[in-house]
């Protein structure tokens, strides 16, 4: 028995060392992404069920690696952040976005918002309100269109609660990604200053199968009514999730029934279509 604890202990280091060499050689590589044109922002609209339209889009970032092909965000925005280079991605994504965004509103009557999502790791570096700031002037874009969505993953520091803050100033939005599923919890609605909730996707999944995931939708929602914030749900694939949602107070929704991810042209050809879900 220890013989064979004894290799599998090995085998684990190995995969280990396998691991840190393509973490290395991945985080390389994502370094000249942004060179090489190999990251693409897509964009998910969001609806408004009540009002019948959409109001907003999400800006999802890709990366198209030359030999490895497509590669999921959960795994390199990870890599980034270990490695120091988010706050280089991030303010890739975020230009990027609010460019596309500018660009959008001059075609239409109704202007949407976009949300970016943010990693904690960006708000340390302490130029970063300044930059955004920069890239709001830059584009063009004005604050009140522009969200920021945050993923807690580990509990926030008071000097990263302080530049949300500073964000929450200059008019940018502030909403809690994933909400329920992290160190999101109660109390910290209070001291957090955030204008919207979104609704995990993993709740959403139970919806026609798990009471408790049912009544752990409804929690939520009572929360956001208590705090005065908007709600939002995620990954909704069904009209029956769907109707759920909207029947117990949750309109805004977001996912692949009725929207997936689309690329900046595709999103383009539904709004001169007018944007009808
Ligand atoms: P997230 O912010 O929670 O984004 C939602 C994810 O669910 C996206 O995956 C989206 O494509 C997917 N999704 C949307 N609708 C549905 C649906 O109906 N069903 C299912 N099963 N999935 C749906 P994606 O694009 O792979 O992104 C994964 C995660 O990577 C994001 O989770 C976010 O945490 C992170 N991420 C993506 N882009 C960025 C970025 O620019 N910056 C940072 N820091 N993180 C990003
Ligand atoms: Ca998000
Ligand atoms: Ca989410
Ligand atoms: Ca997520």
């Amino acid at each position: 028995a220890k013989k064979e604890s004894g290799s599998s202990y090995s085998f684990f280091n190995q995969q280990m060392a396998m691991n840190s060499v393509s973490k290395l050689e991945m985080g390389n590589h994502l370094r000249q992404s942004m060179d090489r044109n190999e990251l693409e922002i897509v964009y998910q609209p969001q609806v408004d069920c009540l009002q019948g339209k959409v109001t907003g889009v999400e800006a999802l970032l890709r990366w198209n690696h030359t030999t490895k092909g497509y590669i999921s965000p959960s795994e390199f925005i990870p890599i980034a952040e270990e490695m120091g280079f988010i706050v280089a991605v991030g303010e890739w994504v975020l230009r990027g976005a609010c460019l596309q965004m500018k660009a959008w509103h001059s075609i239409l009557e109704d202007p949407l918002t976009i949300s970016v999502n943010l990693s904690v790791k960006q708000l340390n570096d302490e130029r970063f309100v300044d930059k955004v700031t920069q890239i709001l002037e830059e584009t063009g874009l004005e604050a009140i269109y522009l969200e920021m969505e945050i993923t807690e993953n580990v509990a926030m520091q008071d000097e990263q609660l302080e530049a949300l803050g500073r964000l929450r100033e200059l008019g940018i939005a502030i909403s809690v990604d994933d909400f329920g599923t992290h160190y999101s919890s109660l109390s910290y609605l209070k001291r957090f200053p955030v204008t919207k909730i979104k609704l995990d996707q993993s709740f959403v999944r139970g919806v026609q199968t798990d009471d408790k995931d049912r009544a752990m939708i409804k929690a939520i929602i009572s929360v956001a009514k208590s705090f005065q914030l908007q709600i939002i749900a995620e990954g909704v694939e069904t009209e029956e999730q769907a109707d759920f949602l909207v029947a117990n107070g949750c309109s805004q929704i977001q996912g692949y029934y009725f929207f997936k991810p689309m690329t900046a042209d595709q999103v383009q050809v539904r709004l001169q279509e007018s944007l009808q879900p």
